[in-house]
């Protein structure tokens, strides 16, 4: 079986009155039935946006271009009627914001029937027996009580689950997850992340996890995508990232998340400087402002945009980065 979900050379330019704003300059990614591709970055780094664009979900001043094949059908330029059937259907989405995603003046039971009633011609009565089920299997106690209540009524971390219930009520091939994890405290985050593998494993959903918590994508992802300034950095496996990352800015980011099983580096820093926006840097590497090893490469840094090259020998990993071997020590 080959991926679910294909998206290829994505563009993303909001038009504006000051001019066109790029936000995704070119980006491909793939995820397989039952596997998790994480996309890592700092805020800004356009993989909101990404995602975004794949759900037709961005504003009508955005210009998306490329392909973003479901099962090998485009999406890009489908009509918001045909979008509407997919979303939520074979693509789902859940947000970091459990609250936002749920109408405070139905009970959650209504919520998840009526998200499955949009996609399927069944009876009230029937769609709730599937959503007492849904927030069954995602952990609600006494889920059929619980059905009634009203999303004031339970925990922040019980809300995402609901959120999740909602999600996958029509049996999604894809499952997108925006930072489903950060408005919660620790101990729930684990609990949400090991749910959405318990899923996965279960249905064979794909997990396409966006997320800024290298620790989580540690334990979740098979391959990661590292986004920086609306372009890939780097891409590989999670062993890639993890054990050879070949970006200066992925090291960075790796030397910013604390670790509890190796000692810390000598010099355990987070990246000076943030992001610039995609479109404010013209030629060069968009990291060069704030990469560390770019004296050692010289002008070229400046002058040549560099893309995405295969690491010698090491299968599909690859990095966006003129210095020719590995950067194994943070500067
Ligand atoms: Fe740093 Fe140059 Fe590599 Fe960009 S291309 S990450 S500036 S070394
Ligand atoms: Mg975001």
């Amino acid at each position: 079986t080959g991926p679910v979900l294909e998206v290829h050379d994505l563009h993303v330019t909001f038009r504006t009155e000051g001019g066109p704003v790029p936000a995704v300059a070119g980006i491909d990614f793939a995820v397989e039935p039952g596997k998790t591709l994480a996309i890592v970055g700092e805020s800004g780094s356009g993989k909101s946006v990404s995602t975004a664009a794949v759900m037709g979900l961005l504003p009508g001043n955005a210009e998306v271009t490329g392909e973003v094949l479901l099962e090998g059908q485009e999406l890009v330029g489908l009509s918001n009627e045909e979008l509407r059937k997919i979303r939520g259907n074979d693509i789902a989405l859940v947000f970091q914001d459990a609250l936002s995603a749920l109408n405070p003046y139905y009970s959650v039971g209504w919520q998840v029937a009526e998200a499955y009633r949009l996609h399927h011609d069944v009876s009230k009565k029937e769609a709730l027996k599937r959503a007492v089920r849904m927030l069954d299997l995602v952990g609600i106690p006494s889920a059929q009580r619980r059905a009634n209540d009203y999303p004031h009524e339970f925990s922040g971390g019980m809300r995402q689950r609901v959120v999740i219930a909602m999600a996958l009520v029509n049996d999604p091939k894809v499952l997108i997850a925006d930072e489903p994890t950060t408005a919660l405290d620790v101990t729930v985050q684990a609990q949400i992340m090991r749910l959405l593998e318990e899923v996965q494993t279960e249905f064979g959903t794909a997990l396409v996890l966006i997320s800024h918590d290298l620790g989580v994508v540690a334990e979740v992802a098979d391959d990661v995508l590292v986004m920086y300034a609306g372009r890939a950095a780097e891409r590989g496996t999670v062993r890639d990232l993890f054990h050879r990352a070949a970006h200066p800015y992925s090291l960075g980011l790796l030397g910013a998340m604390p670790r509890v099983d190796v000692p810390p580096r000598p010099r355990l820093t987070t990246i000076p400087g943030s992001p610039p926006s995609p479109g404010s840097i013209e030629t060069g590497c968009p990291f060069q402002p704030r990469c560390a090893y770019t004296e050692r490469v010289g002008e070229r840094c400046i002058t040549e945009r560099p893309e995405l090259t295969p690491r010698p020998g090491e299968g599909n990993h690859e990095a966006a980065c003129h210095l020719g071997r590995r950067p194994e020590v943070a500067l």
